[in-house]
């Protein structure tokens, strides 16, 4: 088994990643509180059939699978369920599934009776690498994504890389658009990993050596202040991108793109373009220019004209840069 701590004072956790660790999580979850489970649709029932006779009769809330599940509407059905079940604040909220689920199970837990403990079952790369660390939990508005959320730290992070086995080709991709981010932002070794070796022979690895570049970045800024933001590379076109094609790109195609535009003309450029084509995952999109500007007015992540950008110098080093907000016109 592989082991991270999240050493953030006074929220400590722990990421435990261990193929077939779901088949022993009674292990580490205390069965005798009350539990929910939180999951979607389309996850196999393997994963709720696996956990659920390994707890005490938790209660199990399903929602329909996709990112429209990121909603208000879906959040107060959940809410509205805790109320009708009695769910009391010793309870404990599992989210078994992927970035959907974590973020929405985490932000009902956030918020339920002034916030509950949360778990994190994450089931799919991207989740296993990426959100399921670092608290970030939240829906989207009509209009925003990501418009309405919180901070809160899950209690425990389980991941089991079995799960992947049933997950497709294109959800598989999707995460290891962020697995390159990270190589651009802090590692060359991986991004050259990913560009010439199969990670799959030893994913357990990959996944630990990204959860520990993101718990590395989390534990000195939480709050995204500064030094987290560099986990945004290519992320403001890219939400912008996603948000776009109504959902239609997953995540990690958006931001691929997004990566695309952010390195042009960077030293590492055409290696980016191979390696995201090795997964074929998408380097780019048909756009309107303007509208993927106004989608961008409206990111969380500018602060009056100023928006931090994130670039790359060469690959391994990200760093933060300041530009006035109509400067990334050229980058679109
Ligand atoms: P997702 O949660 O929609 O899952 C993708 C699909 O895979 C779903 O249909 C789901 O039912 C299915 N699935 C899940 N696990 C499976 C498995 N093991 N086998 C077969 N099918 C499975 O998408 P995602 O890519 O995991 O997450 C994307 C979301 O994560 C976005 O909303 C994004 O904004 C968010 N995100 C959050 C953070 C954060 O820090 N909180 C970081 C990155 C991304």
């Amino acid at each position: 088994m592989k082991k991270l701590e999240v050493n953030i004072p006074g929220k400590e956790y722990e990421v435990l990643i261990e193929k077939g660790i779901l088949n022993n999580i009674d292990k580490y979850i205390d069965k005798t509180r009350e539990i929910v489970i939180i999951s979607d649709s389309n996850i196999p029932k393997q994963y709720i059939n696996t956990i659920k006779p390994l707890l005490d009769n938790p209660l199990c809330l399903f929602v329909p699978q996709g990112e429209s599940s990121k909603s208000m509407e879906t959040a107060c059905i959940l809410l509205n369920s805790f109320v009708e079940n009695k769910v009391t604040r010793g309870a404990l909220i599992i989210a078994l599934g992927g970035g959907v689920i974590g973020d929405l199970a985490g932000f009902v837990a956030s918020i339920y009776l002034r916030g509950i403990d949360y778990v994190q079952i994450p089931t799919t790369l991207l989740s296993q690498i990426d959100s399921s660390v670092g608290g970030k939990v939240g829906i989207n508005s009509k209009s925003m994504k990501n418009a309405i959320g919180s901070f809160k730290q899950p209690k425990l992070v389980l991941i089991d890389p079995d799960t992947l086995n049933t997950l497709d080709k294109r959800q598989v991709s999707s995460g290891i658009s962020e697995m390159i981010k990270y190589g651009l932002i802090a590692s060359k070794q991986l991004f050259n990993d990913i560009m010439s070796k199969n990670i799959f022979d030893d994913i357990e690895n990959y996944i630990y050596h990204c959860v520990s570049i993101k718990k590395d970045i989390v534990v000195k800024d939480e709050l995204d202040y500064g030094l987290r933001q560099l986990l945004n590379y290519g992320h403001t076109i890219g939400h912008a991108i996603e948000q776009y094609s109504n959902y239609n790109l997953l995540h990690g195609e958006a931001i691929a793109i997004g990566m695309c535009l952010m390195a042009k003309d960077c030293s590492f450029e055409e290696d980016l373009q191979k390696v995201l084509c090795k997964y074929n995952l998408p380097t780019k999109y048909e756009y309107d220019k303007e509208a993927i500007y106004q989608l961008i007015l409206t990111d969380k992540k500018a602060n009056g004209n100023i928006l931090n950008i994130i670039m790359v110098e060469e690959l391994g080093k990200g760093f933060i840069k300041p530009i006035n907000i109509d400067e990334i016109k050229e980058r679109i």
